[in-house]
Parts: structure tokens; C-alpha cells; sequence
């Protein structure tokens, strides 16, 4: 407050005074419409589980058949639980927006890593590699940012992989690199820059076969790039995705 821009002086100095507010505003105007876009496309999402509980609970009700039931109620329950990963994301999302960032410290990738690998791990799932340096590797942020980071990525690969994920991290003295790839069917280069979109699919089943929510790249992104890291796609080694992400290294000292 308080603050107050000289006033121009010549012609040339108005000439770049009106350009600079032209470009505010039609940064404004962008930002209004990504809102609207989002707000619009988070309706149209929440409405879909919505409607199918809705709908299948009505035939559980109206047809008292307990195997039919069963078998409804199942839906039931995976429809809720997609409903609440949307619910939670859109959550995440807003209060990242409205500037809320959970406070940070280090957190130790390898140790991260190694546990996330455990949890997407199933018998009859792909196999996933850790490839991890021998020390601990620090990087700066909240520990459900790295967790949540983790989970999307070996989610999504666990999903298109046909056999094999690989997890790396590498550590270096200003930042450290977590490299996951799968061998999956890849992503095409003309969609790798719009994956990050909030509920941008590459195949417009709105993924609820797969029970995703189109928000975990999303927020992927949003929790890297608040603390000055970055994420990005390119193709992998071993035919599928591969997903580099890179966090500012912290030392402890
Ligand atoms: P969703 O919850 O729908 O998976 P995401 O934001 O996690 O949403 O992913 C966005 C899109 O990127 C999806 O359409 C998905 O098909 C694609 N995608 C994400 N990870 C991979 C991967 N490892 N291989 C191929 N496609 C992927």
C-alpha cells in the first residue's frame, strides 16, 4: 500500500504505460476464463459418479435381489471412491490457487520412493525396479507433496505398464531427479505438453474404467512447481513413458 507509479512524462512513456495495462489485462481476462473453464469442467465431472450412484442405488432399492444388490453395491462403492479422489484433488487444487502451501522440509526421495514402490506392488501387476542412490537424497518440500507425486506417477504407470516400471533417483548437488518410466504404449508427442491440464485425457473415456479422476498429472504438477521444481514427459528407453521430474536438492547442514 502506499505505492504509486510515477506519472509519464512524455508520450513515450504513456504509449508503454497503456501497453503494460493492456497486458494486465488481458492476462486477467485469461486467468477468468481458466477459472470458468475449470469451474464448468469440475461440475461436469462431479455430475457422472454422481449420477451413477444415484441411478444404481435406485435399482438396489427397487429390485430387492440380494446377488443383484451385491453386484450393484460394488459400483456403488467405486463410483464414492471415485467421487472422493475428485472431491479430495479439486480440494488440493483450490487451496493451492488461493496461495495455501503446506510448510515444507527436507524429505528423503529414496526412502519416498522405496515405499511407494511397495504400496503399487501386486502380484499380478507389473514389476517395479528402485534404482536409488546408496546415500539419502534430501529435497525440499511437504512429505504428502512427494508421497502424492510418487502415487500419480506409479499409478498412472501400474495403468499402462505392460510389464515393467522402472523408479529412479539420482542425486545432485542443486537438484535431484526422479525418473519414472514404464513400457506401457506411451504418450504421443502432441499430447505430452496438455497431459498437466486439469481433466485433460489422452483418450476421451473420461477414464472411469480405469477409475481415474483426469487430475492426478495435475496435481503432480502444481505441488513440483510451487516449490520451484519441474515436470515434464518424453518417451522411454523401454518403449512407454517417462515422466522426469526434478526437485531443488536440499543439504541438511
Ligand atoms: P487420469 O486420472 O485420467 O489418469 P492423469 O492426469 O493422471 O489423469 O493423466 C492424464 C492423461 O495422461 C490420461 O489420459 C492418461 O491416459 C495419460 N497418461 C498418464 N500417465 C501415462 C502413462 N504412464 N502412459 C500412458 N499414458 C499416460
Amino acid at each position: 500500500a502506499g505505492k504509486r507509479l510515477p506519472l509519464p512524462s512524455s508520450h513515450d512513456e504513456l504509449h508503454s504505460l497503456a501497453g503494460a495495462l493492456n497486458d494486465l489485462l488481458a492476462r486477467r481476462d485469461e486467468a477468468a476464463d481458466r477459472l470458468r473453464r475449470f469451474t464448468g469442467d469440475a461440475a461436469h465431472e462431479l455430475r457422472s459418479p454422481v449420477a451413477s450412484i444415484r441411478v444404481q442405488a435406485e435399482v438396489a432399492v427397487r429390485h430387492p435381489d440380494p446377488e443383484l444388490s451385491q453386484e450393484v453395491l460394488t459400483d456403488v462403492v467405486h463410483e464414492s471412491e471415485r467421487l472422493s479422489a475428485l472431491v479430495d484433488g479439486l480440494l488440493t487444487l483450490a487451496r493451492s490457487d488461493a496461495g495455501e502451501v503446506p510448510p515444507a522440509e527436507p524429505v528423503d526421495l529414496t526412502a519416498a520412493a522405496h515405499a511407494a514402490a511397495a504400496r503399487c506392488t501386486s502380484d499380478d501387476g507389473p514389476e517395479v525396479v528402485v534404482h536409488t542412490p546408496t546415500g539419502l537424497s534430501w529435497v525440499w518440500a511437504a512429505h504428502n507433496e512427494v508421497d502424492l507425486v510418487l502415487d500419480n506417477l506409479l499409478r498412472n504407470a501400474v495403468r499402462h505398464a505392460r510389464s515393467l516400471i522402472t523408479v529412479t533417483v539420482i542425486t545432485g548437488s542443486n537438484v535431484t531427479r526422479l525418473v519414472v518410466d514404464d513400457d506401457g504404449s506411451g504418450i504421443a508427442a502432441e499430447h505430452r505438453q496438455r497431459v498437466f491440464d486439469r481433466f485433460y485425457r489422452v483418450q476421451d473415456d473420461r477414464a472411469r474404467s480405469s477409475g481415474g479422476t483426469g487430475l492426478g498429472l495435475a496435481l503432480v504438477a502444481e505441488v513440483i512447481r510451487r516449490r520451484g521444481g519441474t515436470v515434464r514427459v518424453a518417451e522411454s528407453p523401454e518403449g512407454g513413458a517417462r515422466f522426469l521430474v526434478s526437485w531443488r536438492t536440499t543439504s541438511l547442514s
